[in-house]
């Protein structure tokens, strides 16, 4: 039992209200004790199920009390008729005089769906043996009181709970938005974390992914109350039995529970897609210290799944790009597939006695485009290179993003000369190009690129030497004031001469 102190209020109900409910609750039973000179005044709810009444609040000689208490109204006596009736009853009795004040209020569930909750219950207001028994123009005026401000009671408490509801419809709408839209590693656990962190109130929310080749729990993001998201890679975690608390929840050791809570204020969430973990989320407000509430618990727990499916697509996603083919911001072909391609080519190339030239082309001071206008400027530009390479080619060339600001091309039966003269249009094609940008002074923004080229038998007779040629090439045209072409026989050339000079060789490998 828990005493209170003083009388808050001065048994002002009105104001108490906006004090919360259990003053409000407090207030209003001792303001009837006050206005109808009792003894004590005893709030109930009544649980059909059980029967029972249950004490929830009493006040008594000016001092409340909140109370645990189950009564089983007897069979006729005036508590029973009260329920039964929802009319008010009074007794009298060596103990005193009673007086029994049922209510019943149905509301609706804030949770949706068509049920209602009933909030039933009774008030008993007593006097002792040596005062006067209820009248009953007071036992009307104490009923409708009691009933004017139980409705109120609820009203607030049901109030909060639509408020509080609310809320987490918000929660769910944007956090479902967020999980179905997160699909990029980097940006959607950010997205998914901060979500977690904003919506719940969380001092902090850690995830970690296990790592199935290595065994191990690897730390991925952490995000906070301060809106930091901070790498936790650094974080390793062997995922072995008894190496780590962390490693027995993942590994279903600690106890076997879905979610655990430790020390009421941090909870740690195995994530699982199909049956199969793929790692652990953990919340907490260790930080602050308060408590991670019951209804919060559930929530995250009803997120459990989405949360999981969410950071398992990402990392699909990942999966995926890196096994697809092509680039997707320069439309090109991906190196893993301009290797197979290179080596069916050349294989034909060989077989056949046809010639095969590569060029190999690298955007000028592509960096600085970079750090002068950003990133999206630069992605600009090797989109519209993109374009511009797929729009010049053949069919059967075959173009590919070697890496970075590199751009491969395989030409089947092509000479040297006829790489040249492809290389000229793409050179010159960029050279007109104008990518916009709006906050420069410049308004917009042109490049270049360096072209070197070889060609297969002429200047190789294997792969890797075909392609070390076309390197060379270009490395020469870089060293010798960038936006030019180079065969690579010329740089050969070039190079021979140099020597014969008795000039450096620095410029050739
Ligand atoms: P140069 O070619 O004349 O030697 O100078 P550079 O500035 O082009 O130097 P380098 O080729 O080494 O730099 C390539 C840069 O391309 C470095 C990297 O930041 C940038 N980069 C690579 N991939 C992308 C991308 O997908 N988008 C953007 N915007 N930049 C990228
Ligand atoms: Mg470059």
């Amino acid at each position: 039992m828990k005493k209170s102190g003083k009388i808050l209020y001065d048994a002002d109900p009105g104001r108490a209200f906006y004090e919360g409910r259990d003053a409000f609750l407090k207030a209003a039973l001792e303001a009837v004790s006050q206005q109808f000179s009792l003894d004590g005044a005893s709030f109930y709810e009544y649980e059909e199920k059980t029967g029972l009444l249950r004490l929830k609040h009493r006040c008594a000689a000016g001092v409340s009390f909140e109370h645990e208490e189950n009564l089983r109204p007897v069979p006729g006596s005036a508590a029973a008729r009260a329920i039964e009736t929802l009319k008010a009853a009074v007794s009298k009795s060596p103990g005193g005089s009673f007086l029994y004040s049922p209510f019943r209020f149905d509301y609706c569930d804030p949770a949706g769906g068509r049920s209602v909750i009933p909030c039933f219950g009774l008030v008993r207001l007593e006097r002792s043996p040596r005062k006067r028994r209820f009248s009953p123009a007071e036992t009307a005026r104490a009923d409708a009181y009691l009933r004017s401000f139980l409705r109120d009671y609820y009203k607030a408490e049901f109030f909060s709970l639509y408020r509080k509801y609310d809320k987490n419809v918000a929660a769910i709408t944007e956090l479902t938005e967020v999980f179905a839209t997160a699909l990029r590693v980097r940006d959607s656990f950010r997205h998914i974390l901060s979500g977690i962190q904003t919506y719940f109130g969380f001092d902090r929310v850690r995830l970690y992914l296990i790592d199935e080749k290595n065994r191990k729990l690897k730390g991925e993001l952490s995000a906070d109350i301060r809106g930091q998201i901070k790498s936790i890679a650094y974080e390793e975690i062997p995922l072995e039995p008894g190496a780590h608390r962390f490693a027995d929840i993942v590994l279903g050791r600690s106890s076997g529970a879905f979610m655990e809570r430790y020390k009421d204020c941090v909870l740690y969430m195995p994530m699982a897609v199909q049956g199969v973990t793929i790692g652990l989320l953990i919340v907490d407000n260790l930080l602050s210290q308060q408590r991670i509430e019951p209804e919060e618990l559930a929530m995250l727990k009803s997120f459990g799944g989405q949360i999981a499916l969410a950071v398992d697509n990402s990392r699909l996603f990942d999966k995926v790009e890196e096994l697809s083919l092509y680039d997707e911001l320069t439309k090109l072909p991906l190196r893993r597939y301009f290797n197979q391609r290179f080596q069916e080519e050349f294989y034909r190339a060989e077989r056949f006695k046809q010639p095969l030239a590569l060029i190999w082309a690298d955007i000028d001071f592509f960096k600085e485009v970079n750090d002068t206008y950003g990133h999206q400027i630069g992605d600009k530009v090797l989109k519209e290179t993109g374009r511009l390479i797929l729009s010049n080619l053949r069919k059967i060339d075959f173009p590919c993003r070697y890496g970075g600001d590199e751009i491969i091309i395989l030409l089947p039966q092509a000479t040297g000369a006829e790489a040249t003269r492809l290389a000229q249009r793409l050179s010159q094609e960029l050279a007109e190009l104008r990518i916009p940008v709006p906050f420069s002074k410049t308004r917009e923004l042109r490049v270049t690129m360096s072209i070197g080229i070889s060609t297969f038998p002429a200047d190789a007779s294997t792969q890797d030497a075909l392609l070390e040629k076309a390197d060379d090439a270009l490395y020469w045209v870089k060293s010798h004031g960038r936006g030019k072409i180079s065969l690579y026989s010329d740089v050969a050339e070039e190079k021979k001469k140099a020597e014969q000079a008795g000039g450096s060789n620095n410029a050739v490998k």
